[in-house]
Formats: C-alpha cells, sequence, structure tokens
C-alpha cells in the first residue's frame, strides 16, 4: 500500500515540470537505439566526470508544501515603509501592468529578440523605453536597458574612456554620488588601470577637476543627499580638458529640471525603478543609458531600431550591436549581453499608462511633499544640509538620531540611518500626507508642537531652483497620450504581445539558452509584498527572509556544482564570469603572482568569456577546436606551455559551446593546473550536468551559473538575469563583497548596485530546488539530453548533426549543419529561421557557435507531441528545399525566401510567386486551426544599420 507520505508528496511537480513520461520514454529511447536512459547517459557522460555522489538537497516537496515553506520564510521578512531612498523609492505598479505584463508568460517567457519578426511586440516596448529616457534626459539616443544604476556608471566611465581625447587615465567622481555606485565603479576602474577620484567635501569637483588632467567626470543629480546642484559650469571645464561628463540622473526628477541633454551632457546614466518596478531587495530593475550622438557606436548594451521589412512598411529590430560580443569579442565595448528587458518593459508600460501630464503630477507632488516635509522641520528647529532638492532631504540630526530612529521603527518606518550625525529622507510616489505628519512625529522635540500640515500646504512652494526648472515637452509622442484609459492600456499590451511569440505558444529551441519551464508556482512569490517591497539597504534584521533564501539557495547550488562557495550578487552570466575572473586576479595578486594574467578561451566560446576576461584586465588569447569541435588539446597545450609563467585562467564551456562532452575535460584541467593556472568552467551548460557531473569535481576554479537558463528565471524578453559565480574553496575570501551594506567581506569588492544582485527572482530558483529535490533534477538533466538526442536522430537525414560524440551523441543540444543546402541551393539556416516562423515556431540559435548552422536545445519542459511538432515542421522544411534542389522553385522566389509571410502579403491582389499562397500560410493543415501570423515580413538589418533609428516611429510613418 502506498503510505500516507508519499500519497501526500510524490514529488508530483517533477512530472509537471519534464514534459516526457514513461511511455513517451521508452519510444524515444527506441528512436535513439538505447535501452533505458541509464544506459544513454551512461553512454554520453564520460565515466571519468560521474559525480562521486548524489547532490544532498532535500526531498522534494508539492507545490502547495514549497510555496508554504517559502511563505514562511519570506514572512521573515519585514516590510517597512521606505524613506531610504539612495536609487530605491517606493512606487505603484499599475495593475493593469503588474497582471498584464510582470505575471503574464507572454512576457516574462519571451526571448531576447534576435528573431526580430516574431519579436516586434517587445521592440515595441523597448522603443517606447528608449524615447522616454531620450525625451527625458534630453539626450539623442538611449538603449533598450543596463543592469542596474551602479554598473551603468562604470560602463559610462568606459565608454567615456573609449570616446573621448583626453589620455589621462583619471575618471573624477564627485563624492556625492551613491555610494553603491562609487564602490562599483572603484571595482571596475582597478582592473583597466583607470585611477577614480572621488571629491570630498573639503576638495570638491570644480578643485579636482582644474588640473585638467581626467578622462571623464560623473555628478549625480539630485546628489545622494537630495541636493540639486547646477552642473552646466562643470560642462565646459569638461570639454575644455577634452573630456566627457557624466551624470547619474533620476528620471522622475528630470520631468521638472532642466535635463542634462539641454546642457550638453555627454553621457547619462540611471534606473528607471520608480518607474512601476517594485524594489524587491535591490532587483531586478531596468537601468538605462543615453549618450550624444558621435558615442552611438560605442554605446553598450543592446539598442533597438527601426529599419523596414521585405514590404517596406516600418519594422524593429536590434540594431549595431546585434550579438555584438560574439563578433568583436574582447574588443566589444561591454559584456552585457542578458540585460533587463522585462524590467524595461514595465518601466515603458508606466510612461505609457500615465504620460507627461502624469508622470508630471507625480514628480509635483513628490516635490511639494519634499518642500512641506522640509519646511516643518526646520520650523521644528532642524537644519538641512541642502537648500535645493526634489524628493530627497538631509537633517542634521547630531545626538538626536537614536530617539528619531528609535520612533521610526516604532512606526514601521525606514529613514537613511547609515550618515553620521544625519537623516536622510527620500519621498517617493506613494507618499502620503499621513506619512508626512507621521514623519514629523520623528523628529518632534518634547513639549513643543507640531508643524500644521494644513497650513505648509498652501504657503511652501518647491525647492527646485529657479533657473533649473525644466520648460522643454517630453513624450510627446503619441504613444505616451493615448492609452490612459485602462481598458486603452490593456488592449496596448496585448496588442503587443499578440504580435510575438514566446514559450506560452510554443516551444523555443534555443540551444545555450535553456528556455524551460518557467512554472507558475514559481513565479508566484516575486510579487509577495513580503520579496518586493524591501529596500536593498533595510536594516539587516528587516531582510532576515532574504538571508535565509540566500543561505539555502548557495547551499543548493554549491551542491549542484561541487563548489565551496557561492555568491548571487552577479546580475547575469557575464557578470558572473567578471565577478570570478577578478577573483582569480586577486588570488594571484595575493599569492605573489600578480604577473599572470594570461586568459585562454577557445575560439568556440561564447562571446561574453572574452568580453569579461578583457574588462578584469586580462590578456586573452585564443586557443583552437578540431575537427570534432572539440577544445584541441594539442594547441591548449602548447599554449599553456608558452605562457606557463603568466597563465592565470583557461575558460571553457562544459559541455562544450559545441554540445557535446569532451572527454578530455579532466586531463585539460589538470594540465592548466600544472602550469598554475585556473579553470573557468562557464555553467551556461549546466542543464546537462546537474546531478549528473559536477564543474567543482572535475576540475574547475570557477563557474557562473545562469539561473535564468538552468534554473527556471524566465528570460523577460533579455532579463532579468542571476548569474551567481561560484568557486573553490581557496577562492572564497575573492567573492564579491558590499561595503555600502557593512558587509565586513570585502572580496573584489562590489559588483552590483544591491548585495544580492537581482534578489527578488531568487525565489523562483529556490522553488525550482525545493519542488525538484535531488533525484528530480537530475531526471530534469536527463530528460533534456534524452530530448536533445531525440532530435538530432529524427532529423539526421534531413539535417546532419554538426558535432557528436564518437557514439554519435550529443549532450543537450545538437548544432545542425545547413551549409550544404546553402550549397546546393542557396537557401541558409537564417532562410529556416524566418519560415518556421511562418510553422508558428521561434528559431533555434542562428548561426552560434557555428555560422550556417542552427543550434536546438529542446529542454526537459516540452512534452513529445511538441518535440515532434518541431521535427514535423523541420522535415517539412527540408521537403521544401528539396524542390528549390530540384528546380521546382527557384532559389530568389520561394517560400523560404520570402519567410515569413504576413497576411497582408498573402491577401495582396497581385500573387506572382511560383507556389500557392496557401503554401506561403498553412504549409501544413494543422496550421488552419491555430496560426501564428508575423507582423511583418523579413527584416532590412542592413537598411535599418545605415539608417540608425531609435526612437518611436513618427506616426505619419504608417500611413
Ligand atoms: C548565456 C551565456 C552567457 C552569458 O550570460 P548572460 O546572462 O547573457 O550574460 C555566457 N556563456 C554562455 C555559454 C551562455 O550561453
Amino acid at each position: 500500500m502506498t503510505s500516507l507520505l508519499e500519497l501526500e508528496n510524490s514529488g508530483e511537480f517533477i512530472a509537471r515540470h519534464i514534459g516526457i513520461n514513461a511511455a513517451d520514454e521508452t519510444l524515444m529511447l527506441d528512436v535513439i537505439g538505447s535501452s533505458s536512459r541509464r544506459d544513454l547517459i551512461d553512454g554520453i557522460v564520460p565515466r571519468a566526470i560521474a559525480r562521486s555522489t548524489p547532490m544532498d538537497l532535500p526531498a522534494p516537496v508539492t507545490e502547495a508544501a514549497a510555496l508554504a515553506e517559502l511563505r514562511a520564510i519570506a514572512n521573515k521578512n519585514q516590510v517597512f515603509k521606505s524613506f531610504i531612498g539612495q536609487g530605491y523609492y517606493g512606487t505603484h505598479t499599475p495593475g493593469v501592468i503588474l497582471r498584464n505584463i510582470l505575471e503574464n508568460p507572454a512576457w516574462y517567457t519571451a526571448y531576447t529578440p534576435y528573431q526580430a519578426e516574431i519579436s516586434q511586440g517587445r521592440m515595441e516596448a523597448l522603443i517606447n523605453f528608449q524615447t522616454m529616457v531620450c525625451d527625458l534626459t534630453g539626450m539623442p539616443i538611449a538603449n533598450a536597458s543596463m543592469l542596474d544604476e551602479a554598473t551603468a556608471a562604470a560602463e559610462a566611465m568606459t565608454l567615456a574612456k573609449r570616446s573621448v581625447k583626453s589620455k589621462s587615465h583619471v575618471f573624477i567622481v564627485a563624492g556625492d554620488c551613491h555610494p553603491q555606485t562609487i564602490e562599483v565603479i572603484q571595482t571596475r576602474a582597478k582592473p583597466l588601470g583607470i585611477e577614480v577620484k572621488v571629491s570630498t567635501a573639503l576638495e570638491t569637483l570644480p578643485q579636482l577637476m582644474a588640473s585638467g588632467d581626467f578622462f571623464g567626470v560623473l555628478a549625480q543629480y539630485p546628489a545622494t543627499n537630495g541636493a540639486v546642484h547646477d552642473l552646466r559650469p562643470l560642462v565646459g571645464v569638461a570639454h575644455a580638458s577634452g573630456a566627457a561628463v557624466c551624470v547619474a540622473a533620476d528620471l522622475l526628477a528630470l520631468t521638472l529640471l532642466v535635463p542634462p541633454g539641454e546642457w550638453d551632457a555627454d553621457i547619462v546614466i540611471g534606473t528607471t525603478q520608480r518607474f512601476g518596478v517594485a524594489m524587491g531587495n535591490g532587483g531586478p530593475h531596468a537601468a538605462y543609458m543615453a549618450c550624444r550622438d558621435a558615442f552611438k557606436r560605442s554605446l553598450p548594451g543592446r539598442l533597438v531600431g527601426v529599419s523596414v521589412d521585405a514590404h517596406g512598411n516600418p519594422a524593429y529590430r536590434l540594431a549595431l550591436q546585434t550579438r555584438e560580443q560574439h563578433i568583436r569579442r574582447e574588443k566589444a565595448t561591454s559584456n552585457i549581453c542578458t540585460a533587463q528587458v522585462l524590467p524595461a518593459v514595465l518601466a515603458s508600460m508606466y510612461a505609457v499608462y500615465h504620460g507627461p501630464q502624469g508622470l508630471t503630477r507625480i514628480a509635483q507632488r513628490v516635490a511639494r511633499f519634499t518642500a512641506i516635509l522640509a519646511r516643518g522641520l526646520q520650523q521644528m528647529g532642524y537644519t538641512l544640509t541642502n537648500e535645493h532638492a526634489f524628493d530627497s532631504i538631509t537633517v542634521k540630526t547630531d545626538d538626536a538620531s537614536d530617539l528619531i530612529a528609535t520612533r521610526a521603527r516604532k512606526a514601521s518606518a525606514n529613514l537613511r540611518f547609515r550618515l553620521v550625525n544625519h537623516l536622510g529622507i527620500s519621498l517617493d510616489e506613494t507618499t502620503t500626507r499621513g506619512d508626512i505628519e507621521m514623519l514629523w512625529s520623528f523628529f518632534v522635540k518634547p513639549g513643543e508642537p507640531m508643524p500644521r500640515l494644513g497650513e505648509l500646504e498652501d504657503s511652501v512652494d518647491s525647492l527646485i531652483p529657479a533657473e533649473l526648472r525644466r520648460n522643454s515637452a517630453f513624450l510627446t509622442h503619441p504613444v505616451f497620450n493615448t492609452h490612459h484609459s485602462e481598458t486603452g492600456m490593456l488592449r496596448y499590451i496585448r496588442a503587443l504581445s499578440d504580435k510575438d511569440l514566446a514559450l506560452d505558444r510554443s516551444m523555443i529551441p534555443l540551444g545555450s539558452c535553456t528556455m524551460k519551464l518557467n512554472a507558475t508556482s514559481e513565479m508566484a512569490p516575486v510579487t509577495w509584498p513580503e520579496f518586493a517591497n524591501i529596500h536593498p539597504f533595510s536594516p539587516p534584521e528587516q531582510r532576515l527572509g532574504y538571508a535565509e533564501l540566500d543561505v539555502q539557495l548557495r547551499e543548493w547550488l554549491c551542491q549542484a556544482t561541487g563548489y565551496a562557495g557561492i555568491s548571487l550578487q552577479p546580475n547575469a552570466g557575464s557578470q558572473g564570469e567578471y565577478a570570478g575572473l577578478l577573483a582569480i586576479k586577486a588570488y594571484f595578486d595575493d599569492h605573489g603572482q600578480g604577473q599572470r594574467n594570461v586568459c585562454l578561451i577557445p575560439s568556440s566560446a561564447h562571446g561574453t568569456n572574452p568580453a569579461s576576461a578583457q574588462m578584469a584586465g586580462l590578456k586573452v588569447v585564443v586557443t583552437a577546436c578540431d575537427a570534432n569541435g572539440n577544445v584541441d588539446m594539442a594547441d591548449l597545450h602548447a599554449k599553456c606551455e608558452e605562457h606557463s609563467q603568466d597563465l592565470a585562467v583557461v575558460m571553457i564551456t562544459y559541455p562544450s559551446t559545441h554540445g557535446v562532452f569532451e572527454t578530455q575535460v579532466k586531463e585539460l584541467c589538470a594540465m592548466v593546473h600544472s602550469h598554475g593556472g585556473r579553470v573557468y568552467v562557464d555553467g551556461a551548460n549546466m542543464n546537462a550536468l546537474v546531478g549528473v557531473a559536477a564543474p567543482g569535481e572535475f576540475g574547475g576554479d570557477v563557474s557562473h551559473l545562469n539561473l535564468h537558463k538552468t534554473f527556471c528565471i524566465p528570460h523577460g524578453g533579455g532579463g532579468p538575469g542571476v548569474g551567481p559565480v561560484c568557486v573553490v574553496e581557496d577562492l572564497i575570501p575573492y567573492l564579491p563583497g558590499h561595503a555600502t551594506v557593512g558587509d565586513t567581506h570585502h572580496g573584489i569588492g562590489a559588483i552590483s548596485a544591491a548585495p544580492l544582485g537581482n534578489a527578488s527572482v531568487l525565489p523562483i530558483s529556490w522553488m525550482y530546488c525545493r519542488m525538484m529535490g535531488a533525484e528530480g533534477l537530475k531526471h530534469a538533466t536527463e530528460a533534456a539530453i534524452l530530448a536533445a538526442n531525440y532530435i538530432s536522430t529524427k532529423l539526421a537525414p534531413h539535417y546532419p548533426t554538426l558535432y557528436a560524440s564518437a557514439n554519435g551523441h550529443v549532450a543537450h543540444e545538437c548544432i545542425l549543419d545547413l551549409r550544404p543546402i546553402k550549397d546546393s541551393c542557396g537557401v541558409t539556416a537564417e532562410d529556416v529561421a524566418k519560415r518556421l516562423a511562418d510553422y508558428g515556431f521561434h528559431a533555434p540559435t542562428l548561426s552560434f557557435p557555428v555560422p550556417g548552422t542552427l543550434m536546438v536545445e529542446p529542454t526537459e519542459s516540452e512534452t513529445l507531441a511538441e518535440l515532434d511538432r518541431f521535427i514535423f515542421a523541420m522535415v517539412a522544411i527540408r521537403d521544401e528545399i528539396r524542390q528549390i534542389e530540384s528546380g521546382a522553385w527557384p532559389q530568389d522566389n520561394n517560400p523560404l525566401k520570402h519567410a515569413p509571410h504576413t497576411a497582408a502579403s498573402l491577401m495582396a491582389a497581385e500573387w506572382d510567386r511560383p507556389y500557392a499562397r496557401e503554401v506561403g500560410a498553412f504549409p501544413l493543415a494543422s496550421l488552419k486551426q491555430a496560426k501564428y501570423w508575423p507582423p511583418v515580413g523579413r527584416v532590412d538589418n542592413v537598411f535599418g544599420d545605415r539608417n540608425l533609428f531609435c526612437s518611436c516611429v513618427p506616426v505619419a510613418d504608417y500611413a
């Protein structure tokens, strides 16, 4: 008889997560020619690296039980009303945006919009984001998001370095920037040989700039203490020295302040968090970066541009920087790959929802409240450090601090306490009249009267200096002035998501990107107030739930990877790489081997690898791959010998980017170690390893994981991500720290603005691990490998798999070689990718890591029926290609070259193509039941790059 415990907790989520059931598995194994899953895996995963012991994780529980357990953890966080500011503010996410974007898989499960034709909806939202940033900052061009304000400031520094005339190595930072911004800049500057000079109260910015020896200067507008400085005089001085002016600016404040673009600033950065995105203990939120036109080709991150499609209609696509690191490698402008698309979409929608008047009203209210608060405090005899303010003031409190703090705590309110003899108060969209009176009550001296709100309300003017009041219009485009009813907004959001293909419609078989299930139960906790409404710099005792989540998740990920220490601070894979490489360098510096600066990277590596190595100050040396796609051991050996004295690290991806388990990986690690170097194992392919093999066991010293790939955080259309950095024992002292929150562990310093990075999406990975357990996670890995081999086998007669191990098997993905087809009839991998859209599928990874190929990663979450549907489509497309090969259709006029087919093009009065309209629209009969219609035809990339335009399309262009 089944025990009650088994009945109650049968790990039933595992069968929801893994799409392949036992009967399907038997069928699939039969196709592959394996007798059992065990047999298949044993033949694929090299014996030498197989895990010695299973992962030690708690036994899996049901969705309901995991949610209850997480609820108990969440309840250990205390939700206080935050007046801390310092880059994180209270905000109201409009319900229509919360439910229909943040909680809607049509948005959050989408992939990065590399396939333009099936991504028009999210790219329109991102164009809105770019337009919003340009308008508010007054700058000509803005990208589609940065990771956070602090890293954006660091990227502004390097953008300035690349772009200006000055040959100086000095970057000047105003001391009244947010401390976390300064901290991250210092981390980033060090390996690049940039000297950061931070102005102090004694040494003001103009004094530091007087020497002229600097290539850039960063100031904050308004400053971290709330002061609104007139920064205009700095600009002339900087430009006269051939240096750039970078400004960290608050977008809400810019509705009222003269924007930096109007006083000739060069680069403007900041966060968009307060545009409707919860604080989330530090993330995820979209930061932004805007720059002058002359810098645009050097701008980091992704940029959405407007081009035209095959029919001459406007169409969006990623411009210039698309896959930038893959092309420019260590010369890339930045290592940013996954950014913050979903939070950027939320922020842009907030602007669409409120429009210019709404935003101005919110800002005016904040400014008025701030002025009233300030006046009241002055009436009570307090001195403020800043005479001018938008939303923040700093109050001199001297010995009154403790009493004020006690009263605030009693009222569940957080002020900014980490200031000597001062307190900071920041107001925001959520501030009420009651809040102002509450704040006064903390400060009132015994026996003295409270200020009267009613009196001050009418007599107080805002503290924004008259000469800095904004007069120019912004957000004038119709998109920001149309969708202001909730019905209108709902339909706009829906209309955009309808243009896109995400996981809620069909599988997204992207090699190297693991687009697996993002289960609803994993997603639900993200918006719980106990996770969402936490300020990252609130007192630690209010973040005990997060601390517990952090500890548990790190423990479990250590189990999964075989490493000894982990930090969850990096907010994308690229940032994990960067942190890991810095840790290795710091280790060598501490051990008298500071000369070790060579980083060997196989030619097949992901582009972020060389880009991160460059940022870490390492010298990239590329090593070859052999004919089977493996690391060329002879070449690696030779290069290790050659650089033996200077070898710092070898970066490999395992299983390889070519989708194969190389059998010699243990030897490779040993060889690198024998030369005194360390091994970095890029963990993006952990979906082929979890529970089966652990990089920390087979010789890796450092890895990053992509929780937004293997551990179920959704891709969000290109972010957020979490890229934990995992290290062996002797590197633990070099994991990132965070002095701004008083972290006593310093390590390599802060690499993200917030100590726990994109903290509020961590519950997703926690839920996944908790509901899967060790067995479930291992089963998922095996099912992913099974599915990839099934597809590879089934498609072999039509599209050969380029690389396989000796027994013909692949790991969790397979590279389909389409180059012979191009040779036979001119059909490219891109044509097949676009034709798949007509069949209702998102294309596999196109031309990475090998040009002219498609890399397919089905993941464990797809059902056999869906795998077969994809295979069926691919085979049908192969049959179409045969018609071109046979000459039945001309090479330049066939359904592949014209793909994808829009409804409009198929209904056109004229039809002179050699195939029926129906072949274009419904190549499979089943498509007549459920059809995805691409909204645009093939997008012209070249036109778009030649005529770069990155803002909302003028309405007339659609006429
Ligand atoms: C996705 C990926 C990365 C980069 O991760 P991001 O989160 O996009 O920065 C690095 N290496 C490999 C192999 C990847 O697939």
